[in-house]
């Protein structure tokens, strides 16, 4: 059989597979991945969680940032990578995915069973009240105003969009549910992520010491190839979709 053959087997044996996916799944889409050359922050320095905080200038250079990447993914759609993995959830192959993109991709394209590890960039959230916002009117008000702006719920609040910044913690509750959801699963695919950023990426790890058979598929290679049943290097949605076409549903 072929890596394919015993991944799509694999696939449709499972009914709670899991998918962890990284910057790779969008660039496909066109979502410049933001620590490569061309990115947001190659040209700036990111504003950290505690200067967003103390610092009214901080908070307006994180807007005028956050601005400018917020029209590099709004008019990105998902592509058959993002679509697969959908379908794979309604079909009950997959409890679902695990992401450390903040552009939403995974919820255009039907997936449902979201866990999105560094949050979303599509809504703007109050600091003190929680309050969400869709970002993007909010974006558009900055960009016309020129003016960082307060929650319109409390009236009084920081409004951040609602991502994990450099410097802030990782949401426990999102963690602690990925944390079971690798524990628990018996194949996971770590899709397009270098698998360098931690603790994000030690999820395949403990799916992989929990039992789980670990698919890496990304364009190069990463540091737990090693651990991994089958390594593919090759870009995800000939790939994805390669695996679903031999898949028996
Ligand atoms: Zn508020």
């Amino acid at each position: 059989m072929t890596d394919y053959q015993t991944i799509a087997q694999w696939l449709a044996e499972s009914t709670t597979a899991v998918a962890f996916t990284g910057a790779g799944i969008s660039t496909e889409s066109g979502v410049p991945d933001f620590r490569s050359p061309g990115g947001v922050w190659s040209k700036s320095q990111p504003v950290y969680y505690d200067e967003f905080l103390r610092s009214p200038e901080a908070r307006q250079e994180y807007w005028r940032q956050k601005a400018i990447a917020h029209h590099e993914f709004v008019a990105a759609q998902p592509n058959v990578a993002h679509q697969t993995l959908a379908r794979w959830e309604t079909r009950g192959l997959l409890r679902g995915v695990i992401t450390q993109n903040i552009d939403g991709l995974h919820q255009l394209a039907g997936s449902r069973s979201i866990l999105e590890l560094h949050g979303t960039a599509r809504q703007i959230a109050c600091l003190d009240c929680g309050a969400r916002q869709p970002a993007d009117p909010m974006v558009a008000q900055y960009e016309e105003t020129g003016q960082v702006p307060t929650c319109p719920e409390c009236g009084s609040g920081l409004m951040k969009h609602a991502t994990i910044s450099f410097g802030q913690q990782l949401s426990e509750a999102v963690l602690q549910e990925s944390t079971e959801w690798a524990q628990q699963c018996p194949l996971m695919f770590a899709l397009g992520s270098s698998l360098v950023v931690h603790p994000a990426a030690g999820l395949p790890q403990l799916a992989k010491h929990a039992g789980a058979r670990l698919v890496i598929i990304n364009r190069d290679p990463t540091p737990l190839d090693d651990l991994a049943d089958v390594v593919i290097n090759a870009p995800l949605g000939e790939t994805l979709t390669r695996i679903d076409e031999l898949t028996e549903y």
